[in-house]
Order: structure tokens, then sequence, then C-alpha cells
């Protein structure tokens, strides 16, 4: 059966941004709801080391960092839900949303921290070894480190393309990029560095059509060029995605404005507003620039005093 809770403050999802963003919320008495999602703490529980976010000398893990992160927004009495906002209806002043337990909630303010996932080709065998945790990786900066001295493969040809060939370029012996037309698509800058770094091979026209291996782990990935449709077959231990991320939006896009890949737009640059009164975005959900913890972090603590400022101008 349906029960209805009103609350002032609802954050879906629970990355650095709607943590963040409960933390301030909470000690502000705005008595926040938090549905975490799927994926409690968000990406960076698919993260190994975190030595980039300040405050943190000797690094800490990105599963660590999300429980210290929920552990202080419980300390506020945030009240930090498993479970999904599964649909919304922001045409009111108050705005309803519904969670996958069959729980309507009535929010004054929605903070929106949904964040965005790595987008994958699709391929059976991929899926298969990303499951299993067999060689398939969407972040070189998380995951290549396993694949010291070995070779590895990678797909793409924007700026994340190139900065992560680049990166694994320094711990792997070949790092072999897939690019589907004959050009790329990252900035000059950073293409001319994979061109220039001795061991990343560029194959233009070129795209994965089966990812090879004993069942277990990754041994290699068969490859079609699209000009000619010859095949070929490259040894890989580890095969890396780079081909852009899908901000987790789908959701909301009856009601506010989003720009053509789906991240959500801000109404006014410098705040945390959506078209929507009432209605918050922090996080990669709106970020298709910066997307690090931090950031997040940063746009988590606007949106919720952006929340509490809205709140007080409706009293
Ligand atoms: P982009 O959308 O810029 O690039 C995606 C790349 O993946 C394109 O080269 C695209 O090919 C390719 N691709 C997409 N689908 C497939 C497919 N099915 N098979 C093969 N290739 C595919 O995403 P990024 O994540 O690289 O960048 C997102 C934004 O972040 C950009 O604005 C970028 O500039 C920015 N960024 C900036 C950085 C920096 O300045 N340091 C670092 C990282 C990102 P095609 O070109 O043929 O469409």
């Amino acid at each position: 059966m349906s029960e209805i809770q009103k609350v002032k403050c609802l954050i879906i999802g629970s990355g650095p941004a709607g943590y963040t963003a409960a933390i301030y919320a909470a000690r502000a008495d705005m008595k926040p709801v938090m549905y975490q999602g799927m994926q409690p703490g968000g990406q960076l529980t698919t993260t190994n080391e975190v030595e980039n976010f300040p405050g943190y000398p000797d690094g800490v893990t990105g599963p660590e960092m999300m429980i210290q992160l929920e552990a202080q927004a419980k300390r506020f009495e945030a009240d930090i839900r498993f479970g999904m906002i599964t649909k919304v209806d922001f045409s009111g002043e108050i705005h309803k949303c519904w969670a996958d337990d069959g729980t309507e909630i009535h929010a004054e303010t929605v903070i929106i921290s949904t964040g965005a996932s790595a987008m994958y080709l699709g391929l059976e065998s991929e899926q298969h070894y990303l499951k299993i945790g067999g060689g398939v990786s969407a972040c070189a900066v998380c995951d290549g480190f396993f694949y010291r001295g070995q070779e590895t493969v990678i797909v793409g040809a924007g700026d994340s393309a190139c900065e992560e060939a680049h990166y694994l370029s320094k711990l792997c012996t070949k790092v072999t990029m897939l690019v589907r037309r004959d050009e790329f698509r990252a900035s000059k800058i950073m293409t001319e560095r994979v061109k220039n770094t001795p061991n990343i091979e560029i194959l233009y026209n070129t795209e994965a059509e089966e990812v090879l291996g004993d069942g277990q782990g990754v041994s290699g990935v068969k490859a079609r060029n699209n000009k000619t449709n010859e095949i070929i077959e490259i040894p890989c231990t580890g095969f890396f995605l780079a081909i852009g991320h899908k901000p987790n939006t789908a959701i909301f896009k009856d009601y506010l404005n989003l720009d053509e890949v789906g991240y959500i737009k801000y109404e006014q640059p410098g705040t945390t507003k959506t078209n929507v009164p009432g209605v918050f975005v922090a996080g990669d959900a709106a970020d298709k620039t910066y997307r690090q913890a931090i950031t997040a972090a940063g746009t988590g603590c606007m949106a919720a005093l952006d929340a509490e400022r809205y709140l007080a101008s409706k009293e």
C-alpha cells in the first residue's frame, strides 16, 4: 500500500554531491531524506584509490570515502534510505516523487544528485567480462594499475579517451586506440599528445566487434576496419571504454530543461537552480566538464544552501 510522506528536502542520489548536500541540509535542520539509488556512493565506489580529494594526504579508497560521507550525514540525522526514486511530478509547488518501495514523497525542495554512468558498446562479450571483473573497464584511472606491464586496448576518440590512453601508456607496454572515424573528436592538444606517445598505436576507422578470452579473463579484441572490412585480432588483457557518459536524468525529462545529451541545465549560472523552483541539481547530472568528486561535493553544498534559501523565501 502506498504511503505519503511530507518532507522539506528530498535528495535523490548518493555520490559526493548527494552526501555533501545531505550534511549541509541536515545541519540546517531541513531533515533531508535521501534515496541512495542502486549504487550507494555512486561512481566512486568503482574506484580504487582517490588521491586528489583534499584532506587525504595518503589517499583513500572510493568506497571508504563514501562510507565516511554517509556516516557524516547520519551523524546529523539525515534519513538515508536504500532505494530508487522511479517517477516524479514537478508540475506543482509541492514536488511529488515515488520510490520503488511504494512510498510517495511530497517534497518542498528536491536536490538531484543522480550522477552519470559510463557508456559501453553493448557487445555481449564486453558485458560478460565487465560483470565478472575479467578485464573490461570504463575507467583507466581507476583500473589501469591492474594492467601494469601488459597490453591494453581503448575505444574512443574524445578528450577522455586521449587522457585515459595517455594515462595507460605510462603503465602498459602498449596501448591500442580504436577510433571509429578517420579523425579524433578530442581537442588538438590532447590528440597530439597521444599521437606523439610511442607506445600508443592508433587504428582509425576501426570498431571492436568482440572481446576475446577464455571466459574468465580478456586475452584480445576482434576488430573490424569499417572501410575495408578487414578483421584483425589485437592481443590485450585489458579492454577500456572511453566513449562518453550518460547522465542519469531520464525520469526528469518531462519537467526539467536538459541539453542534447541529457545533462540538466542550470537555470541561473552560479547557482544550482533548475527551471523548476525548488528543484536543484548537483554533481555529474549537470556537469560534463569537471566530473570530479570535489566539484560534485562543492555543488552539493551549493544545492543545500540554495534549497535552504528557497525555503526561507517562502516563509
Ligand atoms: P565525447 O562525447 O567528447 O567523445 C566520445 C568519443 O567516443 C567520440 O570520439 C566518439 O566517436 C566515441 N564513441 C562514441 N560511441 C562510440 C561507439 N559506439 N564506438 C566507438 N566510438 C564511440 O566524450 P568524452 O568523455 O571524451 O568527453 C566529454 C566532455 O568532457 C567533452 O566535452 C570533453 O571535451 C570533456 N573532457 C575534457 C577533458 C580535458 O579537457 N582535460 C578531459 C575529459 C573530458 P565520434 O567522434 O566518432 O563520435
